[in-house]
């Protein structure tokens, strides 16, 4: 399967798929967030980056667009590219070399860099519903594939 659609009725949920999402992650993945103003994305990366083993805080990076953790498993560059006026700011502030293959990089705002950032490995879209939230994995490529696989098992 390419693809894997559920439901999240409240936060925990949310953060819940950030942190089972986690352990089927591979150093040198791109994961993109879809989705509106307070759909979850951030929550859903402070799940992730708690079930990589992250203790501390996790700060939106709404203005500094990138907040990044050194993981055992990888170093995780969370972006958020709300802010951009122009995709090209994505090689101005230097993002194309914090795309490597010992790296996890979750992106907020990815269209905000359409045509700059490469296509990416996995998405998350996630959808407000009445209460909670629709969400949908769809894998891009055969490394993304091979997380979703990892994750239905
Ligand atoms: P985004 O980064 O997409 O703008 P945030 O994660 O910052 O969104 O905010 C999402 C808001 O929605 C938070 O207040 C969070 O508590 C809430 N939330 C997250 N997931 C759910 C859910 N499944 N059901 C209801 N509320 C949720
Ligand atoms: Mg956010």
């Amino acid at each position: 399967h390419t693809s894997v659609a559920g439901f999240l009725a409240d936060e925990a949920a949310t953060l819940q798929l950030g942190q089972t999402l986690a352990s089927c992650l591979q150093p040198g993945l791109q994961l993109q967030l879809h989705g509106d103003l307070g759909a979850g994305k951030t929550t859903f990366t402070r799940g992730l980056l708690r079930g990589l083993g992250h203790a501390g805080r996790v700060k939106s990076p709404t203005y500094t667009l990138v907040e990044s953790y050194p993981l055992p498993a990888a170093t995780v560059h969370h972006f958020d590219l709300y802010r951009f006026n122009d995709p090209q700011e994505w090689f101005d502030a230097g993002f194309a070399d914090y795309l490597a293959t010992d790296t996890l990089c979750i992106v907020e705002w990815p269209q905000k860099a359409a045509g700059v950032l490469p296509s990416p490995d996995l998405t998350l879209e996630l959808q407000l519903a009445d209460n909670g939230r629709n969400y949908r994995l769809v894998a891009h490529s055969e490394t993304g594939k091979a997380c979703l696989s990892r994750y239905q098992t």
